[in-house]
């Protein structure tokens, strides 16, 4: 990956609840979105806690974590 730099990063990481702390693009939005969508993921930031610890990023989880439903 290119290094990107952020103005923002460090405001970012510090609010971010992604706990995959030696991610590159922590901090990075921008970049971070971009890593997932193009996998037909959503950032970490989005699920709640006990499915983000899982590191399962895919939509599929999402759906189940905030639903319940598979
Ligand atoms: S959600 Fe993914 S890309 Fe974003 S900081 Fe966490 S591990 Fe890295």
């Amino acid at each position: 990956m290119r290094k990107v730099e952020c103005a923002n990063q460090k405001k970012n990481a510090a609010a971010c609840t992604c706990t995959y702390l030696s991610c590159e693009r922590h901090g990075i939005c921008c970049a971070c979105i971009a890593y997932h969508r193009a996998s037909d993921q959503l950032p970490g930031c989005l699920f709640p806690p006990e499915a983000e610890k899982t590191y399962d990023r895919s939509v599929r989880n999402f759906v189940r974590a905030m639903t319940g439903k598979t």
